[in-house]
Parts: structure tokens; C-alpha cells; sequence
């Protein structure tokens, strides 16, 4: 489990992400699934009431997160709490774990932002909505840009690297999509001060340690996790 002080220290109870190396066993249902999360966090003595996932769809959805007890998991790609206590949950394998903290009003933002999302702008989607529910103020928002594909092999055909560039994404010199500074630059377009984005610039491609979808994991998730 690797933890983001950088962002915890600011006044979250945890951030984090659970890897490849930390084996939950992802052929079980969703509820024992939930049930191995929840050992893990409780094994670095972190003990959430609940962890609530949504159904990703690689929407521009956010859903406001609300104690009903529906069963169903909510389309959404993006989730957003005032709640104390809940550890917000998404699955990744090389798409973008973003996590928006208003360190003022305390209210978190967990953002599932891959190729698509990031062309769709859920980032700023997401912004949009914490403002709008919680009248956040830009300067107090944080962000932290987690382990995802790097431009160092996020490769494409030119077609569609040349459509991503028109739509405002970053390309490197070397034709590789660059989702990490893509969702800085739409967090700086959005208000975000450049000193209150951390990047742990930690490529899930070429790092073992992460489950990969490019590398050939088309099943298996990293789970990132956010609770106030
Ligand atoms: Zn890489």
C-alpha cells in the first residue's frame, strides 16, 4: 500500500493506493472484495464505516456521495464527500487516480480521469461540482495526480494523438500522450495554484509494482482510496 503523506498531512485520514504486491483477490465478489480493502486499511490501522465505489463507465459523471443504502453501484466516474469516515474508492490499471482536497471546508474529490475522462475534462467537471454543492474557493483546493501510465510509454497512433492534441491534451516530443501534465494543465485552467498540485510521477507501465492494462492486465485493478 503505498500512502500520500504529501496530501494526508493536509487533514486526510488516508490517501493511498493498493497495488499489485498487495494482493487482493479480484476474482471474489464485489463484497468480499470490499471485505479485503478493508483488512488491508485496517492493517496500517486505518478503519473507515464504509467504502463506497461507483460503476465506471469512463463518463464525465460525479456523483455527490449520499448514505442511502441503494445496493446498485452508481454510473459515475468521479465521487465527492463531506463525510468523515468513508473511504472513497476507484479501480485503476493505468488510467488517472486524481484526488481533489478542499483543505478549508474539508471535502474530498476521488477522480477516475484515463484517456477519455481526460478528454472530457472530468477534472474540471469535478472542480465544477464541489464548487457548486460546497462553494469552495480555488485557492484552498489540492490535487494529487497518482501512480497511472506516464508519457514514457503511453504511445498511440497519430490519428489519435493528433485528435487528443487538438482537444488541448499534452503530447511529448517523443508522440506520447502526457495524461499527467494534461489534468495539471486543466487543474491550473480551473484555478488550481501550480503549488498546490502534486504529481507522484510514478508510471504504472513501467513499474511491476502496479497492475497495468497496457502491460497486459485487462482484469485486474489498483484500487486508489480517499477518506477525510
Ligand atoms: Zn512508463
Amino acid at each position: 500500500m503505498l500512502q500520500f503523506k504529501q496530501i494526508e498531512r493536509l487533514g486526510l485520514s488516508f490517501a493511498g493506493i493498493l497495488r499489485k504486491e498487495d494482493n487482493i483477490n479480484q476474482d471474489s465478489s464485489e463484497n468480499v472484495k470490499l471485505q479485503q480493502i478493508e483488512l488491508s486499511l485496517n492493517q496500517i490501522g486505518v478503519y473507515p464505516q464504509s467504502i463506497y465505489r461507483v460503476k465506471q463507465e469512463h463518463s464525465d459523471n460525479i456523483h455527490l456521495y449520499k448514505p442511502y443504502n441503494n445496493r446498485e453501484l452508481t454510473i459515475a466516474d468521479g465521487i465527492i464527500t463531506q463525510i468523515r469516515g468513508v473511504a472513497l474508492c476507484i479501480s485503476i490499471a493505468d488510467c488517472v487516480p486524481v484526488f481533489l482536497f478542499d483543505v478549508n471546508k474539508k471535502i474530498l474529490g476521488l477522480i477516475h480521469a484515463g484517456r477519455e475522462g481526460t478528454r472530457k475534462k472530468i477534472v474540471q467537471k469535478a472542480l465544477k461540482k464541489i464548487i457548486c454543492e460546497f462553494q469552495s474557493n480555488t485557492n484552498d483546493v489540492v490535487a494529487l495526480i497518482g501512480p497511472s501510465i506516464g508519457p514514457c510509454c503511453y504511445y498511440l497512433p497519430d490519428d489519435l494523438l493528433s485528435l487528443c492534441f487538438n482537444e488541448g491534451l499534452v503530447i511529448t516530443e517523443n508522440k506520447t500522450l502526457d495524461l499527467w501534465k494534461s489534468n495539471e494543465k486543466q487543474l491550473i485552467e480551473h484555478g488550481i495554484k501550480e503549488k498546490n498540485i502534486f504529481n507522484i510521477c510514478e508510471c504504472t507501465c513501467c513499474n511491476d509494482k502496479y497492475y497495468s492494462y497496457r502491460r497486459g492486465d485487462k482484469r485486474l485493478r489498483n484500487y486508489a482510496i480517499g477518506m477525510i
